[in-house]
C-alpha cells in the first residue's frame, strides 16, 4: 500500500523553477518537504512507463508567483505581506489548490504541495493540473476585518496576474482558510471581472454563495471511505494482526481543524475510539476507555478556542508526545514533516493514514516500514476535498444545482411503481406513509454528492490497492 502515483500520460510543463533555500526542515538530514516529494515522486516515476525527460516535465512546477503588498493594521501601523500561488502542472485546466494560511508559508513548500495536487487530481481523475496558494501569516493573529483586507488583496494581485479564474486556477480551502475566506475571494473576483462563470473562480465557498453541500466535511468523509475499506478487507487487518471492522479500534488524531474534525465525527460514529486529540496548546488524552466525545470536544474548541483544558479529559501540555502513544491508527491532519527521524522510532500504531499533506518524511518512513507500520498515502486518502471542489466547480459551471431537474421526477416515478406495486400484489394492504416516504425519495444535492465522493474513493482505493499488490 505504498505511495504510488498513477501517472497520466499527458503533460505539458514547461518552465523548472530554482529550488529556493527553505526553512521547513524538522530534524537535522531531513529532506525539506518539497524535497520528500521529490524523493516520492522518484520513487513512483521508477514504476512508471514514461521517459526520463516527459518525467523531467512533470516533476516541475510551471510557475510560481510571489506577492509582496501592505496591509494597513487596525492600529495604524503598515505591514508587508508575503504571498504565493505555485501552479505545478497546466496539463489539464483549470488548475487546482488549496490557499493556506499560516505563519511558515514559502515558496518551496507552496510548490510541494501544488506538485501533490497534480498527482492528486491525476490520481482520482479529476481533469485540473495541480496548484497551491499560500499567504505567510498566522490569522489567528489578525482581527476579521485585517483578514479580509489580506484576502482580497490577495485576490486581486491574481486577478491582475491572470493566476485565477473558472477556466485557469480555482482555489480552494486548505490550512488556516475556510469558506468565509473562499466568498472574499470569490466576491473580489466577481468585482474585477465581469464573468457570467464568475462563482466558478473558487471552491469551498458558503452555500448561499455557491458552495455545495458536503464540501466542508468531504476531506475526512473520504477519509473514512478508505478507513472502513481497509478495515473490512481480510487481507489488510490480517498484515496488521487486527480483526474486521472499525468498531473497537483506537486512534490518535494530530490537527483538531476541517480534516480532524470531520474524520474524528466519522470514525466516531462507526465505533471507533478516539483515545487521544493533538492541538497546538495542548491535547487531550481519553481517560474513561470508551474514548473522546468528539461533538463535545468540538462545541468546546468552539466555545474556548481551544481544546486544552476540555474538562471529561486528561490535558497534556506537550502535545507532540501523544503521536507515540499506543494505538491502532495514527491519523496526522495537521502539517507536513510532522512524523520525523525524530520521533518515528517511538511511533507506537500500527496504521498512519496521513489525512494531511506529506506528514511523513522519507527517512521516517523507511524506519517505519522496518517496523512494520503501514501508511495510507495522502495522495488518497485526503482526495475527497478536491473531488467535491471538482463538484462544486460543475454545478456553479452548470448555474444550477445537482437533483433540480430530476429529484420530483423521481419521486413522482417512484410513487407510480409503488402504487402499482400495492395495487397488484398489496391485498388491499397499503404501506405506512413513513416508509412511502424513504422509498419514494428523490435524490438531493447531498445524494448525489456523498454518492460521487463515494464512488471516486472507492473505485481509486481499489486501483491504488491492486497496483500496490502487483508492484
Ligand atoms: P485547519 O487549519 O482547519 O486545521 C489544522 C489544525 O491543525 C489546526 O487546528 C491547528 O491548530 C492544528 N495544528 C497545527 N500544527 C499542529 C501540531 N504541530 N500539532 C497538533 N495540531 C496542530 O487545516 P485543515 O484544512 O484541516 O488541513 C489540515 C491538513 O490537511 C493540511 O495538511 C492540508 O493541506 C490538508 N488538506 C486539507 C484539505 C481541506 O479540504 N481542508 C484537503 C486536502 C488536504
Amino acid at each position: 500500500m505504498r505511495r504510488l502515483l498513477s501517472l497520466k500520460p499527458q503533460w505539458s510543463a514547461i518552465a523548472f523553477f530554482p529550488r529556493f533555500k527553505s526553512s521547513t526542515c524538522v530534524a537535522t538530514g531531513e529532506p525539506t518537504f518539497l524535497e520528500a516529494v521529490d524523493i516520492y515522486f522518484e520513487k513512483a516515476a521508477k514504476l512508471a512507463a514514461a521517459t526520463p525527460d516527459i518525467l523531467n516535465q512533470i516533476k516541475a512546477c510551471n510557475n510560481l508567483l510571489k506577492l509582496q503588498f501592505p496591509l494597513k493594521r487596525s492600529d495604524g501601523t503598515v505591514q508587508l505581506i508575503e504571498a504565493y500561488r505555485a501552479q505545478h502542472s497546466h496539463h489539464r485546466l483549470p488548475v487546482k489548490g488549496g490557499i493556506r494560511m499560516a505563519p511558515n508559508v514559502e515558496a518551496n513548500e507552496t510548490m510541494a504541495l501544488a506538485a501533490l495536487m497534480t498527482f492528486k487530481c491525476a490520481l482520482v481523475d479529476i481533469p485540473f493540473g495541480g496548484a497551491k496558494g499560500g499567504i505567510k501569516v498566522d490569522p489567528t493573529k489578525y482581527c476579521l476585518l485585517e483578514k479580509e483586507a489580506i484576502v482580497r488583496r490577495y485576490t486581486s494581485e491574481l486577478v491582475k496576474k491572470s493566476f485565477i479564474g473558472p477556466a485557469l486556477d480555482v482555489p480552494a480551502p486548505d490550512y488556516g482558510t475556510g469558506p468565509q475566506e473562499m466568498a472574499w475571494i470569490k466576491d473580489t473576483y466577481e468585482q474585477l471581472r465581469s464573468d457570467i462563470n464568475g462563482s466558478a473562480c473558487v471552491t469551498g465557498k458558503p452555500l448561499e454563495e455557491g458552495g455545495i453541500h458536503g464540501r466542508q466535511e468531504a476531506t475526512g468523509l473520504g477519509v473514512f471511505y478508505c478507513l472502513r475499506e481497509f478495515f473490512n478487507s481480510e487481507d489488510c487487518v490480517n498484515s496488521l494482526g487486527l480483526n474486521l471492522g472499525i468498531k473497537g479500534k483506537s486512534f490518535i488524531i494530530q490537527g483538531f481543524g476541517n480534516v480532524g474534525r470531520h474524520t474524528s465525527t466519522f470514525v466516531q460514529e462507526a465505533g471507533g475510539r478516539i483515545i487521544a486529540i493533538a492541538e497546538l496548546g495542548g491535547g487531550l488524552v481519553d481517560e474513561s476507555g470508551a474514548g473522546l466525545d468528539v461533538g463535545q470536544v468540538q462545541r468546546y474548541q468552539e466555545q474556548h478556542g481551544t481544546i486544552s483544558g476540555f474538562p471529561r479529559a486528561k490535558t497534556v501540555l506537550e502535545t507532540s508526545s501523544l503521536l507515540e502513544l499506543p494505538c491502532d491508527v495514527l491519523i496526522p491532519a495537521a502539517l507536513e514533516s510532522q512524523i520525523h527521524t525524530g520521533n518515528a522510532a517511538r511511533i507506537q500504531a500500527k496504521l498512519i493514514v496521513e489525512a494531511a499533506n506529506g506528514p511523513v518524511t522519507p527517512p521516517a518512513e523507511k524506519l517505519l516500514e522496518e517496523k512494520g507500520i503501514i501508511i495510507l498515502p495522502d495522495l488518497l486518502l485526503n482526495a475527497g476535498g478536491v473531488t467535491v471542489s471538482y463538484f462544486e466547480w460543475l454545478k456553479n459551471l452548470n448555474h444550477i444545482h445537482f437533483g433540480r431537474m430530476s429529484r420530483r421526477m423521481e419521486e413522482h416515478g417512484k410513487k407510480e411503481l409503488l402504487n402499482v406495486l400495492e395495487h397488484q400484489f398489496g391485498n388491499g394492504n397499503r404501506l405506512s406513509e413513513e416508509v412511502r416516504k424513504v422509498l419514494t425519495k428523490g435524490n438531493t444535492e447531498a445524494d448525489f454528492v456523498s454518492s460521487g465522493l463515494e464512488e471516486t474513493m472507492l473505485v481509486t482505493w481499489e486501483k491504488v490497492k491492486n497496483t500496490a499488490k502487483q508492484r
